[in-house]
């Protein structure tokens, strides 16, 4: 069954928008804070790295909780911020067990973060980008009009709320168990694959995964953190020194002509100039390979001979292949390869070496799954509009 529930939140009162959220800030951004409410100069380490271990650690909602802190500066930071994170607007839960978040950001934008429980692991997609300006013609995200960068603290606040609905900080019981995985830690990896191009968000997005790889904090080290880019290539090298996460590259087609169609900013940037950027990706290994992400599209990109193109084109460079279904959305002028026909591309790729290539669709009742993630908002948006319950 597929429940959707809006979650009762009071409007925030204006005392309480006045208060800025300190979940989601960096240690720099902390200090600075506490500084400007007068925590002297010698305490200002200690305090911040009480704070980090309440916030990030215990996932504190509240500063009542912070105990080794002295009481008049825990009413001090009370009166003067929250920890709230962002708003949900909506929650939808798959028959699978998929979980999908509307958020609305204090502008009042929206986005969606997706989580997806496996057996043995949980993989949280997160959003960079209020909409994306990039315009991927089998993608929902860019056919969006408004688009903003998202703050380092509203992409690392998806990854605490995430935490706080399905329990995963250190004695928190979820309150929904549905397919979550046996293992101790709910989120064991991050993925950049939600709204937006992570890449044109480059400051914001590298500051974010340096908090979440925080191993006094959040500690989701970034081997298990993706980004995924439509293939911005003079940043990668740059991503590379300065986040160095995985990566995943959506590359979708094999020749230029068919890419600068489906993926227009390989006009900008060819597929050699970016399979050259991902060679010289630092630490590449058998262990640390490139995710390349293929959507599969009827009668567009999925022949045979478009296989056979494909593993040759990689076979220098330690790679996955990530065969993707296309997920259809209202208007799309594509349509999802034949399931045959999937399984006889994965064939020659697996025949090359590449394990379980067909990433299997997840949440598709909820429409969380890739590239879906504009029209559950716009649903949303007009049954609010109605004033009825969400779609
Ligand atoms: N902008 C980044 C990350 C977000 S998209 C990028 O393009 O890589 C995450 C993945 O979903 C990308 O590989 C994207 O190409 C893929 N995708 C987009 N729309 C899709 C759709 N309708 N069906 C299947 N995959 C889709
Ligand atoms: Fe943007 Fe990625 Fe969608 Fe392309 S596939 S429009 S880059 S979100």
């Amino acid at each position: 069954m597929t429940t959707t529930a809006l979650i009762d939140q009071a409007p925030p009162t204006d005392q309480a928008a006045a208060r800025a959220s300190l979940a989601g800030l960096g240690r720099e951004a902390l200090w600075e804070r506490l500084a400007s409410i007068g925590v002297p100069e010698r305490q200002l380490r200690m305090r911040v790295s009480q704070l980090w271990g309440w916030i990030y650690v215990r996932g504190a909602n509240s500063f009542d909780l912070m105990t080794d802190v002295a009481k008049d500066l825990r009413q001090t930071l009370a009166a003067r911020f929250s920890l709230d994170r962002p708003e949900i607007v909506s929650e939808q839960v798959s028959v699978d067990g998929t979980r999908k978040w509307l958020l609305r950001l204090a502008d009042g934008k929206d986005v969606e973060t997706v989580y997806i429980p496996e057996e043995d692991r949980g993989t949280l997609c997160i959003s960079s980008q209020v909409g994306c300006t990039l315009n991927c013609t089998f993608c929902h995200t860019g056919t969006q009009r408004l688009v903003r960068n998202l703050t380092a603290s509203e992409i690392v606040g998806q990854i605490m709320l995430a935490r706080d609905r399905i329990g995963d900080w250190p004695g928190a019981v979820p309150e929904d168990p549905t397919g979550l995985p046996s293992g101790a830690r709910k989120i064991t990896n991050v993925v950049l694959m939600g709204m937006g191009e992570p890449l044109y968000n480059f400051d914001n997005v590298r500051d974010a995964c340096a908090i979440a790889a925080d191993g006094a904090g959040l500690s989701i080290s970034k081997r298990r953190i993706t980004l995924s880019t439509s293939g911005i290539v003079p940043e990668i090298p740059r991503w590379g020194d300065e986040a160095g996460t995985m990566l995943a590259i959506s590359l979708h087609a094999v020749r230029d002509e068919l890419r600068d169609e489906l993926v227009p900013i390989n006009k900008k940037w060819p597929i050699r100039e970016l399979l050259d950027a991902c060679r010289a990706y630092p630490g590449l290994s058998n262990a640390k390979r490139i995710t390349f992400e293929y959507v599969m599209l009827k009668g567009v990109n999925d022949s045979i001979a478009d296989a056979k193109a494909l593993v040759k084109l990689l076979a220098k460079i330690p790679a996955k292949i990530n065969l993707i279904p296309f997920n259809p959305w209202p208007g799309a002028p594509y349509e999802c390869s034949d399931w045959e026909q999937i399984e006889k591309f994965a064939e020659v790729v697996n025949r090359a070496g590449y394990a379980s290539p067909v990433r299997s669709p997840r949440g598709r009742d909820i429409m969380a799954a890739c590239g879906q993630l504009k029209s559950a908002s716009l649903k949303q948006r007009t049954s609010e509009r109605l004033g009825g319950a969400p779609a």
